[in-house]
């Protein structure tokens, strides 16, 4: 029912083999308003709530440096102190009732899986499959976190129970397909499906149909959200480091682990990263861009692909259809109330042979 595709990946786009990271911000910047206990000067632990509308939890400890209208920032004392220490919980008691409870007190940020939980699904079923062009994250992840994510799968299958835990793979990722397949002993419960590079992989419906699961009775997680997860129930502390794909043609892409809400301008100038290109965000083929000098890495950054600007004049409709045909929901982009259920792929835009923008492309709207 839904149709995927494989994308043509024309970008020479290869990773350096080492992670990069940059921990230690001068300064963060929190969208929201300051929680009551707190104004100019005071000082904060990591780990602690600083704002309200949204809930954010500093990332470092250190001291308020300036309040400003919904923006707090927070000069970093690289002390990385914490209010209480905390020690890895003794997890193999507990519930799935003690699982909800840690993940709604720590903000999980994606609440409606706290929801499907609780409802004892049927299927857990864990994303790894990196499924937006040139994104390399969740492969990283799965090479290099394999503990950390096993382990927390196997907390979710002993205290919710479900009937099956499926984890995808990329049936390219011949390397990461040998070292789980080392582990199928110590962890039995896990059933791998492996799947061709193609896009889009990433919404619950299309992964669902293609491994012909229920939908309403499967949780789809993501490995970033796995590796949350475990921060929150192992360790007993929000998430307040993210890993992004940094995409820069000619072999200088590479994996970056940083702190929430850290400035990319800062990021720029310790990477030396170039600051006469375009900024993409996330999905290339959304072409979003951002500002590079005033965008705050949340935990809604995903990717970032910097690249030289591009002259892609669109051409007149040739009435060929095939932005209706490539659509994976069966949804015609020029017709102005079917577009209004776009689910944003992209895909339609990047097949149209005229280069029209179309739904998905911020351009467009
Ligand atoms: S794919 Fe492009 S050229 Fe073809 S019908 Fe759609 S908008 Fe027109
Ligand atoms: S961007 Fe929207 S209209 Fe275009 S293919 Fe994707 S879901 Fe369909």
């Amino acid at each position: 029912m839904y149709q995927t595709c494989r994308l043509n990946k024309d970008l020479n786009v290869t990773y350096k083999s080492n992670i990069s990271t940059y921990l230690n911000p001068n300064y963060i910047y929190l969208n929201g308003s300051l929680i009551d206990d707190l104004t100019q000067g005071s000082s904060v632990y990591k780990d602690s709530i600083v704002t309200k509308d949204p809930v954010c939890f500093s990332s470092v400890s250190g001291s308020i440096y300036a309040v400003k209208e919904k923006q707090i920032i927070i000069k970093n004392d690289f002390m990385e102190n914490y209010e209480a220490p905390k020690r890895a919980s003794k997890y193999a008691k507990y519930t799935d009732q003690i699982i909800f409870k840690l993940l709604q007190t720590y903000h999980f940020s994606n609440p409606q899986i706290i929801e499907e939980l609780a409802k004892s699904p049927h299927t857990i079923l864990i994303n790894g499959i990196d499924d937006v062009p040139y994104v390399n994250t969740r492969t990283y992840l799965l090479n290099n976190l394999s503990e950390i994510i096993l382990e927390t799968c196997e907390i979710l299958n002993t205290t919710i129970k479900p009937e099956e835990f499926i984890l995808t793979l990329k049936n390219t990722d011949a390397e990461t397909i040998a070292f789980y397949n080392d582990h199928v002993g110590s962890f039995p419960f896990i059933q791998y499906r492996y799947l061709n590079d193609e896009y889009p992989l990433g919404y619950k419906e299309i992964l669902c149909n293609k491994l012909s699961l229920e939908e309403a009775n499967t949780v789809l997680i993501t490995i970033e959200e796995l590796l949350e997860i475990n921060e929150i129930i192992k360790r007993l502390r929000p998430l307040s480091e993210i890993y992004l794909s940094i995409i820069i043609p000619s072999g200088k892409s590479f994996i970056l682990k940083t702190k929430l809400y850290t400035n990319l301008n800062d990021i720029i100038t310790e990477f030396n990263l170039p600051k006469d290109q375009i900024y993409y965000l996330n999905n290339l083929l959304l072409k979003q861009t951002i500002d590079p000098f005033n965008y705050l890495i949340d935990n809604t950054t995903k990717a970032l692909y910097i690249l030289p600007p591009q002259e892609d004049k669109p051409l007149p409709c040739i009435n060929c259809g095939i932005c209706y045909t490539s659509c994976p929901f069966q949804i015609n982009p020029l017709d102005p109330e079917e577009i209004k259920k776009c689910r944003r792929c992209g895909l339609c835009t990047y097949n149209c042979p005229a280069h029209i923008s179309l739904g998905g492309d911020s351009r467009a709207q």
